[in-house]
């Protein structure tokens, strides 16, 4: 007898969430394969996460030697080889005097203990008063609690306002947008970071911890890099008014933007940094949170000890994967690789997309682009967000096997989408040529140039 065969159903919550998605069978390369073979070009690195690109064999063959040895020991009893190396190869490259390092699962937990570390340092130097969080208005941070409170992408804030800490949210410095006809690019730059002073002075100076900001704004904006001088500005506002500067480097970190960290490229060091996604490549759930000497030094000739861990922290499997991932970065000239392709990728699309009437902006640094789409090139006029344009490409491109990472404008829906490419810094000039293609074709898909 011919039974009914009844559909699955995915056990899976986000699954059920996210509808039907295709079985990952494996990887390769800058390629992912589904169980029915069908190839995607992962041109966005997932969400800027696999920057070594799949299936990498010192990376595997790292994390296989340190499972065999040891696969996990409680760093309430001990320290491991491979964590020791990874902190001190991180200190090696980072910006002057980041020199200790909290190694977590993921993004949001490095900004959690970010905060935290921010807080409790205030208490120990005696100035208890200082809490406050500000952030800028286009910005994502992570989804947990302290990270969601201090993001500004009102989308994911709003159902869980209640159970947020007060924040406050400047201006993001989106000279597409907000640079007047009259203005030039420094003192765009210099007016909205002189909103940082403003808010620190309508708050009280008493009040303010720290002010978080991402140097290359990634989901929220699309690649967004800040002007020149935005940031020395930014440093000396918060020197003057002893607030920290904590830089969320977890989706533009890592060589993403042909630096190992972005920062670099606006010439000052932060207080704190935070990086995850391109630490780990997708082989491990790794972040990080670095701080400043004085910061630690603070705690520790304070009370000792920071009030903070989680159980995964330090995780010898996980920080032999990044240390293999950073020791390619690094040595193995990943880093400089990802400034070379990310050229020839902004020069192809700038040759593909330069004059279509729906691309309004061409922007970002490295391997870490993004097209803001725009229903009239003119005006700037943005999608009606009811078009949903960024879903209907992020559909349109994986139907023709691309992986591309399309985002809603995010402020209040009147910003316009963007399409954010992050591909592995491994790819080819070949490889490029196919992404850019089959993004033209999706585009084309959803907003042809004629219409
Ligand atoms: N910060 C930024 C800039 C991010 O883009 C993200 C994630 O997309 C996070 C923090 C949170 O990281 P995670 O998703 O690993 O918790």
């Amino acid at each position: 007898m011919l039974q009914r065969k009844e559909p699955a159903v995915s056990h899976i919550f986000a699954r059920a969430c996210a509808g039907d998605l295709p079985e990952v069978a494996r990887g390769d390369g800058v390629y992912l394969f589904d169980k029915s073979g069908k190839r995607y070009l992962d041109g966005s690195g997932g969400a800027a996460v696999s920057c070594l690109g799949h299936s990498d064999p010192d990376v595997l063959a790292a994390m296989t030697a340190q499972m065999k040895a040891v696969a996990f020991a409680h760093t309430g009893f001990f320290t491991s080889a491979a964590a020791e190396a990874l902190a001190d190869k991180l200190v090696a490259h980072t910006p002057p005097g980041l020199d200790r390092v909290w190694l977590v699962s993921g993004g949001s937990e490095a900004i959690e203990a970010a905060l935290k570390l921010a807080r409790q340092y205030f208490i120990e130097v005696g100035q208890p008063t200082r809490h406050r969080v500000i952030a800028r208005r286009q910005s994502y941070h992570g989804n947990t609690l302290g990270a969601l409170a201090s993001g500004g992408n009102m989308w994911r804030r709003q159902p869980f306002d209640p159970l947020l800490m007060p924040s406050s949210h400047i201006a993001p410095c989106y000279a597409y947008r907000d640079q007047r006809p009259d203005e030039d690019t420094e003192a765009y730059g210099q007016r909205v970071a002189d909103e940082l002073e403003s808010e620190i002075l309508r708050l009280g100076n008493e009040q303010v911890m720290a002010f978080i900001a991402e140097p290359v704004v990634g989901a929220t904006a699309g690649a967004l890099p800040a002007v020149p001088g935005y940031f020395r500005r930014i440093r000396e506002i918060c020197d003057r008014y002893g607030v920290l500067l904590i830089l969320d480097e977890v989706m533009c970190g890592m060589g993403r933007t042909g630096t190992l960290f972005a920062s670099e490229q606006e010439g000052i060091s932060p207080d704190i940094t935070v990086i995850a996604k391109g630490l780990g490549a997708g082989y491990q759930p790794i972040g990080a949170m670095m701080c400043q000497g004085r910061i630690y030094q603070a705690i520790a000739e304070g009370s000792g000890a920071f009030q903070h861990g989680h159980t995964y922290m330090g995780h010898p499997v996980a920080a032999a994967a990044a240390l293999a991932v950073v020791t390619k970065l690094t040595d193995g000239g990943l880093v400089k690789r990802s400034a070379a392709m990310g050229e020839v990728l902004a020069e192809r699309l700038l040759a593909q997309f330069g004059q279509h009437p729906h691309v309004g902006d061409i922007r970002g640094r490295g391997l870490f682009m993004a097209l803001e789409l725009v229903a009239d090139r003119d005006s700037k006029a943005p999608f009606d967000s009811a078009d949903k344009i960024a879903g209907r490409i992020k559909k349109a491109a994986f139907a023709r096997g691309l992986i591309c990472y399309p985002m809603a404008g995010t402020i209040d829906g009147q910003r316009g989408d963007h399409v954010l490419l992050a591909p592995p810094f491994i790819i080819s000039e070949s490889e490029i040529d196919e992404l850019v293609d089959k993004l033209a074709m999706a585009l084309n898909d959803v907003v042809p140039e004629r219409r």
